[in-house]
């Protein structure tokens, strides 16, 4: 098979598993299943048929309408299938066709679903970043790209450093700043990543947190005082640093040089 056929084969394999995440991240935090009952719509809870379920064209011709309740459904969906895809294109591009692949295109994908959820519902699902940190741990034992050693101390940098940040939050304020959840999630992406990506991943996340932070209270106003969920933040910056980790880290060092 040539190259195009099979980038194109990944594209739409991408679309479909982005459409399988858009089901998680509705599903998970409501504790329903992911595999039953089939999709339906969230306002009137019609079966959508599989022929209204096709990733992004089903929303082009539907007008992003459910077909029976003409409830409008959110461009967020194909958008997030669209995400999926390229994220997915970008791994077999960068890291090519092998098994190993695989492996970022779960850990890429977990991180999708926690991303939206945590936006949603301020919440890390502990379903996903608990079997994660053990799945991730097992499978350094496989991967060319880490060490089962540089995973351990992954886990222990990521999931011990934010600890160390929240407690000391806790300590000085007696208010909890980062929640527990962000804690387990950085543990898992320590299991993918290793110690070095954990730190990468802390550094971006608190730099694009911060200026996402300010240009909230720029839009908002003073008066927006919700919390601003740091799960997203965190997902994007493993994200980084694993198709511009060596790259951005070298250019950061010859900088400071
Ligand atoms: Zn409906």
């Amino acid at each position: 098979m040539d190259s195009f056929a099979l980038n194109i084969i990944v594209i739409l394999f991408g679309l479909c598993i982005g459409s399988f995440l858009n089901v998680c991240i509705y599903r998970i935090p409501l504790s329903k299943s992911i595999a039953f009952p089939g999709s339906e719509c969230c306002n009137c809870s019609s079966t959508i048929h599989f022929y209204d379920n096709i990733p992004i064209l089903s929303f082009i011709w539907l007008k992003g309408k459910c077909r029976k309740c003409g409830h409008k459904i959110s461009l967020r969906y194909p958008m997030i299938e669209i995400i999926t895809s390229l994220i997915f294109l970008s791994v077999f591009l960068n890291f090519g066709f092998h098994l190993e692949s695989i492996i970022y295109l779960i850990f890429l994908s977990s991180l999708i679903i926690i991303i939206f959820i945590d936006i949603d519902h301020q919440i890390i699902p502990d379903v996903i970043t608990l079997p994660g940190i053990i799945f991730f741990f097992c499978t350094s034992f496989f991967t060319t790209s880490i060490t089962f050693i540089q995973s351990l101390s992954g886990i222990i940098a990521g999931g011990g450093s934010l600890y160390i940040v929240a407690w000391t939050y806790y300590f000085f304020t007696k208010k909890e700043g980062m929640g527990g959840g962000d804690i387990k999630l950085l543990a898992m992406i320590g299991a993918f990543i290793g110690w070095k990506g954990v730190i990468f991943t802390i550094f971006t996340a608190s730099f694009t947190g911060t200026i996402a932070g300010i240009l909230i209270i720029l839009i908002k106003g003073q008066s927006f005082k919700d919390k601003i969920p740091f799960g997203p933040f965190l997902s994007i910056g493993a994200i980084t640093y694993i198709f511009f980790g060596t790259k951005l880290t070298s250019l950061y060092l010859n900088f400071m040089r």
